[in-house]
């Protein structure tokens, strides 16, 4: 399905996890993909490797690496800045560089609080901000960002689930205030996927990943955890046009769990 071809797309974070996955599936769809990272080696190397990738190259599609701290405001603005400028348009955003800094409420500080709503909730705000100046402009766009099941509420991430709540509310409106500029603005909410943010939870808590994933595979209606693929693949829906009247949505994938 070459559903991207000639469309450039900025994925932030996406050196790694479901950013790098999303990358593939777009790259693979025909995509110019710009991965915005802290780490511009690995996102070098992310985007080199799939680049090379068959589908990629059948697909016309490329990717590279800009190195980028999303909750960086003027970084932010010059790393868009150098995409439009090579690639001469800017088609499509996913918002999804993503921190967890965990801790009961009581003990949460403010350190990690700021942090945590910083790198999930204001970068997807700098971000957005920074691609509508060419969207607008050429009356074209799609923004997805991640959110999380966790808006709903999760023990221990008061910082995130008020970051990830958020970010349903910041793609609402978005939504009502780019739609007259035929921008689509979605997002979506994963449950457990198997990343390294995922695996360093289970660190944390003192298990190993298997484990872990066990806990939340056993209760799942589809009976495991999620793959960043399958993320991807529910992006790259809303990154095409085959969600053309599809706006201001959040979408939860997380096997069937309530
Ligand atoms: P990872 O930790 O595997 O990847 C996140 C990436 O974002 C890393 O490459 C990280 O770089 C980068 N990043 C972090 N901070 C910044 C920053 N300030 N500027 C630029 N890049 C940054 O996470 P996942 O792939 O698991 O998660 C991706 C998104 O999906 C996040 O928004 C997360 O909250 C969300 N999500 C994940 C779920 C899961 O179960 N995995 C569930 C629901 C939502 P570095 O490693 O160098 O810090």
């Amino acid at each position: 399905m070459n559903r991207l071809s000639n469309r450039v797309a900025v994925i932030t974070g996406g050196a790694q996890g479901i950013g790098a996955a999303t990358a593939l599936r777009l790259a693979a769809e025909g995509a110019q993909v710009a991965i915005l990272d802290l780490n511009g080696d690995r996102a070098a190397a992310t985007a080199e490797e799939i680049s090379s990738t068959d589908a990629v190259v059948a697909a016309g599609g490329s990717a590279r690496g800009l190195v980028c701290d999303v909750t960086d405001e003027l970084r932010v603005s010059e790393a868009f800045d150098e995409v439009f400028a090579t690639a001469g348009r800017l088609d499509i955003l996913v918002n999804n560089a993503g921190i967890t800094r965990d801790n009961l409420f009581f003990k949460m500080g403010r350190a990690d609080w700021d942090s945590v709503l910083v790198t999930n909730l204001t970068s997807a705000f700098l971000c957005a901000q920074a691609a509508q100046r060419f969207m607008v402009p050429a009356r074209y766009g799609k923004i997805v960002s991640l959110s999380s099941r966790s808006a709903l509420g999760n023990r221990g991430q008061a910082n995130y689930a008020a970051a990830k709540a958020a970010i349903q509310g910041l793609t609402a409106t978005l939504a009502l205030e780019l739609g007259p500029f035929n921008i689509t603005v979605n997002a979506v909410a994963p449950g457990y996927i198997a990343t390294a943010m995922t695996a360093a939870t289970a660190e944390r808590v003192g298990s190993t990943t298997e484990d872990h994933q066990q806990v939340v595979a056993d209760r799942t209606p589809l009976g495991r955890v999620g793959a960043a693929e399958e993320v991807a693949a529910a992006i790259a829906f809303f990154a095409s046009d085959d969600s053309s009247y599809v706006s201001g949505q959040t979408l939860y994938i997380n096997g069937g769990a309530r």
